[in-house]
């Protein structure tokens, strides 16, 4: 059974937002909504400035508190891959898993009523492609693969690197690994 997980090399990125249109053409998503966005966010003190570069999206965390918070089953992790889905038919809006997710990642569809996210593209995995993402990416920031095959994407790119995941401290444990271009502060 494949382990998901993606890895965001921002060493890489270019912030061309190709994913985050290959994104929304892929998934049907909604004028105004996004499943995944690239951040442009300045760190540092004046005048030692620097851009970072962040692409952020579902974390598929092996902890997830928009599952726990469901009242109603909708949302759910795939055993068999650790794929953070959505029953659409069973989802009634109520946004408890909008509120649950420290990563901002869902959002409720609103021409359609339910909440959504990424999917890390289960329907194209189905068919042997990588996510939408991963494929468009030009500069290859972005890498899935399955944490289980040391041969994988996923695993070549996290060997030897400095490699961190968002908000550690919260307990989620995110399968979404970011390989950052600045290591710490000068
Ligand atoms: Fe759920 Fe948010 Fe984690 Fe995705 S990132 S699995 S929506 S808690
Ligand atoms: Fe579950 Fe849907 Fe409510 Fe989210 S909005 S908690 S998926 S019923």
């Amino acid at each position: 059974m494949p382990k998901y997980a993606m890895v965001i090399d921002q060493r890489r990125c270019v912030a061309c937002m190709a994913c985050v249109v290959a994104c929304k053409n892929e998934n049907d998503v909604p004028p105004e909504q996004y499943r995944t966005r690239v951040l442009e966010m300045v760190e540092g003190e004046f005048p030692l400035l620097r851009m970072e570069l962040r692409s952020e999206l579902c974390n598929h965390c092996d902890n997830p508190p928009c599952v726990y918070n469901c009242p109603t089953g909708a949302s759910y992790k795939q055993k068999e891959n650790g794929i953070v889905l959505l029953r659409k038919n069973r989802c009634v809006g109520c946004k408890a898993c909008v509120a649950a997710c420290p990563y901002n990642a869902r959002y409720i569809n609103h021409e359609k009523g339910f909440a959504d996210k990424c999917t890390f593209c289960d329907h194209r995995l189905k068919e042997g492609k990588e996510p939408a993402c991963v494929a468009t990416c030009i500069g290859k920031s972005r890498i899935f693969g399955d944490l289980d095959d040391p041969k994988s994407p996923v695993r070549i790119a996290l060997q030897g690197a400095d490699s961190t995941v968002l908000l550690e401290g919260a307990g989620t444990r995110p399968r979404v690994y970011y390989i950052k271009k600045f290591s710490k502060p000068e």
